[in-house]
Formats: C-alpha cells, sequence, structure tokens
C-alpha cells in the first residue's frame, strides 16, 4: 500500500492507528522526523490506510470570529500552565463530568507521549507546553475505545494531530471534544534527547519544562530535582525553536496554520493585547481561546466556574500571532544546521550554525549591563 508521500507526511499516525494488520510501523528520516511504514509481508491492501491520511483526503475547517482573552480561575494551575492555563480548566470541567482528557507528558525515557487522565492527579503530568513533536502512538485508537463507552472525551493536541484524529475517526461523535493548540511547529524529539544528553550526561530524566514556573526556560529534572535550567534565549535547543531554525520540514508548509480552524476549540498565547483595555485587572498570562464549532461554544458557556474569559477582537489576535495566518518560515540558522546534522549531531551542528556564538555574545553583553548596572547601584 503506497503512504501519502515521505516530505507531505505529518507524522500524525492516522494510517498506523487505522491499519487492522498492525503493519504498519515507525521509522526516522536522516533529520530524525517520524515516518510511517508499510510491512509489505502483513499489507492486506484494504486501503485503511490512505482512507484515513489527512495528506491524501479533504479535511474539514471551521471558520469564526468567536474569541476571548482568557484565564484559568485556578491559581495554582496560573503558576504551572503554559499560558493561560485554559488546557488544564477546561480538562478539569471535562474530568469534573467524568469525562476523560488525552493529553501529553514525558515519560521516563525522556519521550514525550500522549496518555489519558480521568482523575486531576494524573492530569498534572499534561501541564504546560512541551515544544518537542509529541508521539502519537496508538491513542487515536484509545480515544475510539472510550467514545463507544459513551464517555465524554477531550483530546488536545496541535491541529495536525487533532486532524489526523478526525480522519481517522472518519465519523462525529457528540461526545468528543478537540482543541487544537496554536502550533508555529515542532522539532523531531531526538534533537531534544541530544542537547538533554550534551547538558546532563547520563542523568535519568524524569521532567522537561519550558514553561510554567519558569516561564521560557529549558528546566530538566532528575527525580524531581532540577538539574539544569538555562533561559530560553540562552539555551541552544530554546532559541533555535524559537526562531523556528529546526522544525520538521513539513511544519513550514504547514496547511493549519490559517484563520480556518480544524477543532472546537482553539488556544494559545495571546499576544499583542493591552492589559489596559481588560475589564478585569491582572498582571498573569493570558491565553486567547478562539470558538470554531457550536460544540465548543457550548462547552465554553458551561466554564464560568473554571475560567475567566473577555471578548477580544479577534484581528488582535490574527495580527500578533502569524501562526494564525501562516507557516512558520525557516529561521535563520536553518539552512546550516540542517546541513550538517546528520554528520555531526545536534550540539555540533547548531554550534556550526552559529547559534552558540550569538549565545556567548548575549551572555558578554548581559555580564557587561550587569557590571554597569553594579557600578551604578554602587556610585
Ligand atoms: C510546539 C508548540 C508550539 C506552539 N506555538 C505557539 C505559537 O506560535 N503561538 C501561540 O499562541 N501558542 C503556541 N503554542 C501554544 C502555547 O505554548 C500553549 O500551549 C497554549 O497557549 C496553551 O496554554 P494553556 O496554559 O492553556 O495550556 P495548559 O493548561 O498548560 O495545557 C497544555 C496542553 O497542551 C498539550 N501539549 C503541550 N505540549 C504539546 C505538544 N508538544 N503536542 C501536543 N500537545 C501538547 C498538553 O498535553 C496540555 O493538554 C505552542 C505550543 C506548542 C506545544
Amino acid at each position: 500500500m503506497e503512504l501519502c508521500k515521505k516530505e507531505d507526511c505529518l507524522g500524525c499516525f492516522a494510517c498506523m492507528n487505522a491499519c487492522p494488520k498492525g503493519a504498519i510501523s515507525v521509522t526516522h528520516d536522516r533529520l530524525g522526523k517520524t515516518i510511517p511504514t508499510v510491512d509489505a509481508n502483513k499489507c492486506i491492501y484494504c486501503g485503511a490506510c490512505t482512507k484515513a491520511c489527512p495528506v491524501l483526503n479533504e479535511s474539514e475547517y471551521h471558520i469564526t470570529d468567536e474569541c476571548y482573552a482568557a484565564w484559568t480561575k485556578n491559581e495554582n494551575d496560573r503558576k504551572n500552565c503554559a499560558s493561560g492555563g485554559i488546557g488544564t480548566a477546561i480538562s478539569r470541567y471535562v474530568i469534573d463530568n467524568d469525562g476523560v482528557v488525552i493529553g501529553t507528558y514525558f515519560d521516563d525515557d525522556a519521550k514525550l507521549i500522549f496518555d489519558y487522565a480521568d482523575t486531576p492527579e494524573q492530569l498534572e503530568r499534561f501541564k504546560s507546553s512541551k515544544y518537542v513533536q509529541a508521539y502519537i502512538g496508538y491513542s487515536y485508537k484509545k480515544v475510539k475505545e472510550f467514545l463507544r463507552q459513551g464517555r465524554l472525551v477531550l483530546f488536545i493536541a496541535t491541529p495536525c494531530q487533532i486532524d489526523g484524529l478526525n480522519h481517522y475517526l472518519g465519523k462525529k461523535y457528540d461526545n468528543l471534544i478537540t482543541i487544537d493548540i496554536i502550533c508555529h511547529g515542532t522539532p523531531p524529539i531526538t534533537y531534544l534527547k541530544e542537547h538533554i544528553k550534551a547538558k546532563c550526561a547520563d542523568a535519568k530524566i524524569t521532567n522537561v519544562t519550558f514553561r510554567g514556573e519558569n516561564d521560557y526556560h529549558l528546566c530538566v529534572y532528575s527525580d524531581e530535582k532540577l538539574i539544569y535550567s538555562m533561559r530560553s534565549d540562552m539555551d541552544e535547543y530554546f532559541m533555535t525553536f524559537q526562531n523556528s531554525s529546526i522544525n520538521r520540514d513539513n511544519c513550514y508548509n504547514c496547511n493549519y496554520a490559517r484563520h480556518e480552524r480544524i477543532s472546537d476549540i482553539t488556544i494559545g498565547d495571546f499576544w499583542g493585547i493591552n492589559r489596559e483595555d481588560l475589564k478585569e485587572q491582572y498582571d498573569g498570562k493570558i491565553s486567547s481561546i478562539i470558538i470554531n464549532t457550536e460544540k465548543g461554544k457550548k462547552l465554553i458557556s458551561m466554564l464560568d466556574k473554571y475560567i475567566y474569559m473577555e471578548k477580544w477582537d479577534i484581528d488582535i489576535a490574527y495580527r500578533y500571532n502569524n501562526q494564525l495566518n501562516n507557516p512558520a518560515v525557516p529561521g535563520r540558522y536553518r539552512e546550516t544546521f540542517v546541513k550538517n546534522y546528520e554528520k555531526v549531531g545536534f550540539e555540533k551542528a547548531v554550534r556550526k550554525s552559529g547559534v552558540s556564538t550569538a549565545i556567548a555574545i548575549k551572555k558578554a553583553k548581559d555580564s557587561k549591563i550587569a557590571k554597569a548596572v553594579k557600578k551604578v547601584i554602587k556610585k
């Protein structure tokens, strides 16, 4: 069976979930991107894989102008969620209503995987953004199982993963809610693993965070102990992620980076908002919520206990959040990085691309400024 072209593959794994014979497995291309491959000996040519592929089939998009500035009413979540804690707040609603949430966390092997949570305790590990591609595995199958049991299911993921689920399911379920996170691209997990190994040697990694309490820091934990913490503009991985130099190739042609959305609700950071225009005074992180479907609208109307929301002009979200308009453009380090990665690995490839020099200059400037400030204070 012929799957979609390798260069077009989103890595959504809808084909692998759809295959009735378990004939599809995952390999990696030279840049670490996950690619499904068919075992010809097991394939029965039923076409389930190609029918479930979002690249080979039309997707259903929704367009709306219903947009809110929002944040969770749960003070603790405000500290350790990515932005306004909306993903977690809606998850809490679902769990309070005996539902189940599908989200991501780092497993014992520092691999970002999807799993489910139906208690508030299990939900803790899903909190916050992980700036790397999450491994879907067979989680669409799990979603279907829960849906068939009649449970309320919330699936939160990047737009391509939501679309993978939509195509895999092939029909609408009243008890499924989908939330996509605004996404400017996901690097393959191999880069992050190599980077952590370089920074933390062979320590057993139990968690990695990018946002939350140490916002915009790459933090690596071993048995709950923080063993590495670096500001985003001083860390080679975080910096190259932020300037879009290490995304998977297909992220630069992302079909989901546009006004039309494929989920019930879209959430992201609300950049460009003028706090003085808020009705409620607030100095924490603010999320944007875009309501795409009637189901999303109904759900949001029930969240007063969980979320503070103010209607906001969607054009502000479009203006300041480019991933609602266009895919990310390859960053300034990408070309050299790609040229070198296969030969020398992540750390050396970023060094060769000039990232380390840029960081060293920034550090030097920072320490000069710090010295000057100290001098002034002394005076
Ligand atoms: C790779 C990536 C790129 C992003 N780029 C942008 C951007 O350009 N503009 C913007 O406004 N926002 C972007 N975001 C979204 C933003 O960082 C927050 O995730 C979003 O605002 C939700 O915050 P929250 O506090 O409501 O979520 P929380 O309450 O902290 O919940 C986060 C939810 O996101 C899920 N999640 C986290 N990481 C991943 C992942 N890698 N794959 C799938 N699911 C994941 C978690 O499982 C959890 O359910 C990006 C997120 C990711 C993961």
